[in-house]
């Protein structure tokens, strides 16, 4: 049977290169980074290499990346870092986005229940943010704006060159979340402005468990562990140097890739995925009009349930996946594609394909065999399919 995997925003496989890179750190080179002798200065001399081909991904210094678990955990260190640094105390103010990843949003419902203030900036129909709203939520006692670069389910990219512009110019810390940003487009963290940015080594074809958080130098940031020095005290804990190893050579492959124009390369396979699939009736593109990161496609097929259509392409070799989420018991409309004014019947018949380094022309043509099918079939069987025209009546606004 043949498996294609289109799910890349859910994660990457590791890259041949990338495993050849880490595999050594598994065996002969196994010191700790800290050890004075010759087998801790291995490690750490790999540690720091990796750190070097991190920040030249994101236009910064070496000593201003922090490795971490991944995403999630930069996510936090960034927003609690500077919670508990003494920055932000019950009664400052946050803003963010209604579209953020649960790592930022929850860090944010965190920070809420202990008394600060969050403003949730909402998005247009495309999924952007307005930035006359950012300025507007702007308090005296705003003391963090964190908006992500770009998003997970919709792929649509956020203008944060121009929210760190607003936020440097009324003095607020920014952070932004490039966790899906990271590989497939520049990053240049000094054009952006920000203060934090995080990113995460399984969405790059790294290793899992293995992320940074860019920290601006004189960004004061508290740790979240108390333990050792490691990460000049901002991240305490004996490095993971496999895994710091792997995510070292992916943001070093992937700055080559995006000079080398592969970004421009998969935008293309991208493009004909989507045209091909918006030939279906009843169906729609989310995110339309908006720039979007190279990779992601997010299409609605109306009379269908997301979930079904999952598992009908899962069961035929195609991995795809729903921005929906089962949550006690009951499958959730996206709380991405909701913000963005979708129906939740609309929402959960939404589905993302995501495509990686790996994918080729071929794996397109063999989810284009499938798809149209698919959807063909699912719909014969779906209780609220009477065809495109009444069923639109009922998804649509
Ligand atoms: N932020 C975004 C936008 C993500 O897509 C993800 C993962 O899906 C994360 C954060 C969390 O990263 P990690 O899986 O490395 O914890």
């Amino acid at each position: 049977m043949r498996w294609v995997y289109l799910d890349n925003n859910a994660t990457t496989p590791v890259l041949p290169e990338v495993l050849e890179a880490m595999r050594p750190y598994f065996g002969e080179h196994f010191g700790n980074a800290s050890s004075i002798h010759h087998h801790g200065q291995e490690t750490r001399a790999a540690v720091e290499r990796a750190r070097e081909s991190v920040a030249a991904l994101l236009g910064c210094r070496a000593s201003e990346v922090v490795f971490t678990s991944g995403g999630t955990e930069a996510d936090n260190l960034a927003i609690f870092g500077l919670t508990s640094g003494g920055l932000v105390r019950p009664g400052d103010h946050i803003v963010t986005s209604t579209i953020e990843h649960h790592a930022v949003l929850n860090a944010c419902k965190h920070l809420a229940a202990q008394g600060c203030e969050v403003t949730y900036i909402p998005v247009d129909g495309r999924g952007l943010v307005d930035l006359a709203d950012v300025k507007r939520a702007i308090r005296p006692n705003t003391k963090l704006i964190t908006i992500m670069f770009a998003n997970n389910e919709t792929g649509v990219v956020e203008p944060v060159a121009e929210i760190g512009k607003i936020a440097a110019e009324a003095d607020i810390y920014f952070h932004t979340d490039a966790v899906q940003a990271a590989g497939k487009i520049a990053i240049d963290v000094k054009q952006i402005g920000c203060d934090l940015l995080t990113i995460s080594g399984h969405k790059l074809h790294g290793p899992q468990g293995a992320g940074a958080l860019y920290v601006r130098k004189g960004t004061p940031l508290e740790p979240m562990l108390y333990g050792g020095s490691h990460e000049r005290s901002r991240r305490a804990g004996t490095e993971n140097v496999p895994g710091i190893v792997g995510l070292g050579k992916a943001a070093e492959l992937a700055r080559a890739g995006l000079e080398r124009g592969e970004d421009l390369k998969m935008a293309a396979s991208r493009d004909h995925l989507e045209r091909e699939l918006l030939g279906i009736e009843a169906t729609g593109l989310n995110g339309e009009g908006a720039p979007r990161v190279p990779n992601t496609t997010n299409i609605y097929f109306d009379g269908i349930e997301g979930e079904a259509l999952v598992i009908a392409l899962d069961l035929k070799g195609l991995a795809v996946s729903t921005g929906a989420a089962c949550s006690s018991g009951a499958i959730e409309p996206s709380h991405v594609l909701t913000a963005m004014g979708l129906l939740p019947d609309r929402a959960k018949a939404s589905i993302r394909f995501s495509l990686g380094k790996q994918n080729v022309a071929e794996d397109v043509d063999f989810a284009l065999g499938l798809i149209p099918e698919t959807v063909g079939r699912l719909r014969e069987l779906s209780p609220v399919w009477a065809g495109a025209g009444v069923v639109s009546r009922k998804f649509a606004r």
